[in-house]
């Protein structure tokens, strides 16, 4: 069953609305332009509630997609576990909270794109210039310093 894409955001939090639905990493475009190949589904969780006169939805993310490593340039999978509450405002508001704290406000539109949001929030999450941990990457840069010089090891040991 397919979840429905548009959402009335304030309708959806004060009714206690969710969705739960996964969508392949081929459908988020821009997604698919970072990562090294777009196989794979994400499975996501859309939840509104409301906090007294508050209006929230809060978001989940998990999957995993496979990004290049900026160091080695070799596919790395990259696991995604992406956890977000988002406060829902009116346009007029909007203008004025502008990054006041932590919490993240969004448009309270009625005809919430779900798909755009999942999408949003997953390019926030993803780092900028992803690398392999350090050893990883192959050829492992330091393996190959230890045996370009296999001569001074050996007349260091002979002293
Ligand atoms: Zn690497």
């Amino acid at each position: 069953m397919f979840a429905q894409p548009l959402i009335d955001a304030l309708e959806f939090a004060r009714n206690g609305k969710q969705i739960r639905a996964e969508v392949s990493i081929e459908a988020l475009s821009r997604l698919s332009d970072l990562v090294s190949h777009s196989h794979g589904t994400l499975s996501y969780t859309v939840r509104g509630y409301s906090i007294g006169e508050v209006d929230m939805l809060s978001l989940e993310v998990v999957g995993e997609c496979t990004l290049r490593c900026q160091r080695c340039l070799g596919e790395m999978n990259y696991p995604l576990n992406l956890n977000a509450s988002l406060r829902l405002v009116d346009s007029a508001t909007m203008d004025e909270v502008e990054a006041e704290d932590e919490i993240e406000y969004i448009e309270a539109s009625t005809q919430l794109d779900v798909l755009a949001l999942v999408e949003d929030e997953l390019l926030l999450s993803l780092p900028f210039a992803p690398k392999h941990a350090a050893g990883v990457c192959s050829p492992a840069p330091e393996s190959l310093q230890h045996s370009a010089n296999p001569f001074s090891v050996l007349a260091a040991l002979k002293k």
